[in-house]
């Protein structure tokens, strides 16, 4: 298959800015993600295709050279001699901008001299923890099927180390320079060395574990701790948990987890502040009432609803929200007043709340009175 100009992939011109690059990848990015295509089995390889077009493209480095050699770059894919294998972005990454982290490491292993070292590829784990962690924070466990360097190898790849030499033509460089003669011009051409396919070591017996990789899958078990009053969204990093470099040479990349922080069942969240509505009926309200929650620091959350409250009226609670993050104490928890209408009252209930209705309506003369009233009161708390 050919590969499509990346240019044409993200639909757009070749004297594009920065910033158009990256509005361009997000709208497609996010029509072409495959959580929003179960149906389609392309959009996988599309969304792959565009992902790698905006990682050439948003590398100046990457970019430039793109701009002179297209695809065929001198030294090889850029991305290592496995092409480019694709990132886990969510659809939140697209909404939030928080995908150019995943973008900024490809290249760095390229201009490393000497033969091929590589970082190994980054890990985005995803993880759901409850409201209720949020409190107190705490440990949880995950386990995960990640590539580890092989045990049998220490990740080169070899049998065993005598197994291992320098490849002679390119002198355990990897990269093959050749001199031509182009019209009154000398041109230098690098390219991966042919014998050693740019790894700059022959490897005359292979690790039959992981068959001359030096990775193998394994699942692993790992800790980590939920600091009290995390966002929603927030990366905890474990540096050197990604992958490992191949063969073995070169820093293993970092693994993130990404916390996704389920909805509480009535609590809106604003930082460490809560919100939540209490819905009253008519008497509890006009009478007062003291209402008991259970709530997330184990304690009965205790609201005083005073006589004549009314809907829309707030009651704050201090101190009863979550952890602040960076300070100590807690929020704040402000509760909004509404009021609770039967919706199918009975006749009978109707009979008797219509017996009521002189004592609790507002008088026909007193309306005008009272919507001025109310004006008044509004524009004043304004
Ligand atoms: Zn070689
Ligand atoms: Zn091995």
């Amino acid at each position: 298959m050919t590969k499509r100009d990346y240019y044409e992939v993200l639909e757009v011109s070749r004297d594009v800015s920065d910033k158009e690059i990256k509005g361009a990848f997000r709208t497609l990015a996010r029509k072409n993600h495959p959580d929003k295509n179960p149906d389609d089995p392309d959009s996988e390889s599309r969304f792959k295709e565009i992902q790698e077009a905006y990682a050439v493209l948003s590398n100046a480095d990457q970019r430039r050279r793109y701009d002179m050699f297209g695809h065929e770059q001198p030294g090889g894919n850029p991305f290592g001699s496995g092409g480019f294998q694709g990132v886990n972005i969510s659809m939140e990454d697209l909404f939030n901008g928080g995908f150019e982290s995943f973008f900024s490491n490809f290249f760095s292993g390229a201009t490393q001299r000497g033969a091929r070292m590589s970082r190994g590829h980054d890990v985005l784990a995803h993880h759901r923890i409850p409201f209720e962690m949020l409190q107190n924070g705490g440990e949880r466990e995950v386990e995960l099927e990640l590539l580890e360097a092989c045990e049998d190898c220490g990740g080169n790849g070899a049998a065993s180390p005598a197994a291992i030499s320098s490849c002679a033509p390119c002198g355990g460089e990897g990269r093959i320079t050749q001199t031509r003669k182009v019209g009154p011009f000398l041109q230098q051409m690098v390219s991966d060395c042919p014998h050693c396919m740019g790894d700059g070591r022959i490897i005359d017996k292979p690790c039959s574990a992981c068959r001359g990789d030096g990775r193998q899958t394994r699942s692993r078990k790992l800790r980590f701790s939920v600091p009290p009053g995390v966002r929603d969204g927030t990366r905890l990093r474990m540096s050197g948990k990604g992958e490992p470099a191949h063969g073995g040479r070169g820093r293993a990349g970092d693994l993130y987890i990404q916390l996704a922080v389920d909805d509480h069942e009535w609590f809106e969240r604003d930082g460490a502040d809560l919100l939540m509505a209490l819905p009253l009926g008519y008497p509890e309200l006009l009478l007062g009432t003291t209402v008991e929650l259970p709530h997330t620091d184990d304690e009965p959350l205790r609201i005083v609803v005073p006589a004549g409250s009314r809907p829309g009226d707030t009651l704050l609670i201090g101190g009863r929200g979550l952890p602040h993050r960076r300070m100590r104490g807690r929020g704040d928890i402000t509760v909004l007043l509404k009021m609770h209408v039967p919706q199918k009252p009975s006749k009978e209930t109707k009979k008797q709340v219509e017996a009521l209705r002189e004592k609790l309506s507002i008088l026909e003369d007193d309306v005008e009175d009272e919507v001025r009233r109310e004006a008044r009161e509004r524009r004043r708390n304004r």
